[in-house]
């Protein structure tokens, strides 16, 4: 394969997505409005069940921030110049999850709730609201499950068990032992397997199948997740809007995402397309080490295909994106969709955490940091240049926004966030070193 000598090297690289298509047509049967929709019906419960969404009125958002001095400094170490302005959207600090798994969990639970509720109603004859004590009795008697090394489980465990479900989080050896004690500490219950995350979530699906009254949160084929992420594209159109910014042929707008199995940026990509059409210029960001979605979409195949395939070990400080392989209800509908998919080293990741918390005073965990570098692949790579030269943008980047995704961090103990810190300035201190030898 064309890309298999550069992966093997484990140098960050950006891979332009020759399908890119302008004339991009969404998928009838996922529509983010269905999601958004579900979202503002269920405001009022989950502002009752969740004490934390109270003064947000039950409704899950955050905020878009400008970050102009980490822009300032990684734009004078990478020697880019000219790229308008760069935001953050705050997906770390979402309320119950502290990541973006919060938009996806929340749909998916809110939808089987209330599936049970419409069941209920139609069996009964009579009315029942989501947070009725019926309906938590009704739900107690349901589990949700869900196979996960980190924040999809915790996201899925605190929402579900917030709504009266019995939520049991399947985990792999290798998860962090401050999320189980935090999942316990909730009543959530942990089953820890011997083997790695795919048989953590093998072992959840297949208990799942033979009980009805257990449902399976399937990170890799979940419209519902899918949905739920895809909300996140209403939102930042009105935050955009509200902060008087266009978006049109003269005003392009970029987003980076980090991404895992896909579902997340996937969904988020979609939503955001099918309001800003092509002049959204979407990129995702994998670990070096993970590089799931590059591969698959490279590929063009049909089939699933790994990274291990390419000798590479899926081990990374950014545990959020340490997954062999895309989902394949994602990947075909990022075909005509993606812009591209650039690859970060650890070390940038360090870098890059400490640029966040030195300049920005802003904490976030490993994976929520891979895409910070997004903007200045365009400006200081061949490949970059090319993809702004083909699409006619080169005088409209100074006025262009770039919004750079970041997904998690706000459950992270001080503590492990101070280690993090600790690593990352000697490993930057090791790194001037190497340079000056
Ligand atoms: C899960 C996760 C992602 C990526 O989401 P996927 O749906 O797996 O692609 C990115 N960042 C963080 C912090 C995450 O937890």
């Amino acid at each position: 394969m064309l890309l298999e000598r550069d992966l093997k090297s484990r140098e960050p690289l950006l891979w332009v997505n020759p399908r890119r298509s302008p004339e991009w047509v969404p998928d009838d049967a996922l529509n983010p409005v269905e999601a958004e929709e579900r979202f503002k019906r269920n405001a009022g419960v989950l502002q009752q069940t969740f004490p934390m969404l109270q003064a947000a009125g039950g409704t899950l958002s955050s905020p878009l921030v400008k970050i102009p001095k980490a822009q300032a400094r990684l734009c004078a170490t990478t020697n880019t110049k000219n790229t308008g302005t760069w935001w953050l959207k705050r997906d770390d600090s979402l309320p119950i999850a502290g990541s973006v798994k919060a938009r996806g969990a929340f749909h998916e639970i809110l939808h089987f709730a209330e599936t049970l509720q419409r069941q209920y109603e139609e069996a009964n004859g009579v009315k029942a609201a989501l947070s009725s004590p019926t309906m938590r009795a009704l739900f107690s008697e349901y589990t949700v499950a869900v196979g996960s090394t980190g924040n999809l489980g915790m996201g899925v465990g605190l929402i579900a068990a917030g709504l009266g479900f019995r939520a049991v989080v399947h985990m792999s050896r290798e998860a962090a032992s401050w999320k189980k004690d935090k999942l316990r500490a909730r009543g959530i219950e942990v089953v820890e397997h011997a083997g790695d995350y795919a048989a953590a979530v093998a072992a959840g699906r297949e208990v799942a199948m033979r009980d009805e009254h257990i449902h399976f949160v399937d990170d890799e084929k979940s419209h519902e997740l899918f949905l739920g992420y895809s909300a996140a594209g209403r939102e930042v159109a009105d935050q955009l809007n509200e902060l008087g910014l266009q978006v049109d042929d003269e005003h392009p707008l970029f987003v980076y995402i980090p991404c895992g199995v896909g579902g997340a940026p996937g969904g988020i990509a979609y939503g955001l397309r099918r309001i800003f059409g092509k002049n959204l210029h979407c990129f995702f960001a994998e670990p070096v080490e993970s590089p799931a979605m590059l591969v698959q979409m490279a590929s063009g195949s049909a089939e699933p295909v790994d990274i291990y395939e390419f000798g590479l070990s899926n081990r990374t400080l950014a545990d959020g994106l340490a997954v062999p392989q895309a989902s394949m209800l994602v990947a075909p509908l990022m075909q005509s969709l993606l812009s591209g998919i650039f690859l970060v080293q650890d070390e940038t990741l360090y870098q890059d955490l400490l640029c966040l918390v030195e300049d920005e005073q802003i904490r976030v965990e490993p994976s929520a940091v891979a895409a910070l570098r997004g903007p200045t692949w365009l400006g200081s790579s061949d490949a970059g240049r090319a993809y702004i030269e083909k699409h006619g943008l080169a005088d409209k980047m100074a006025q262009a926004n770039h919004v750079i995704w970041s997904t998690g961090g706000a459950l992270l103990p001080p503590e492990i966030f101070n280690n993090y810190i600790e690593q990352a300035r000697s490993a930057v201190l090791q790194n001037v070193h190497v340079d000056l030898d």
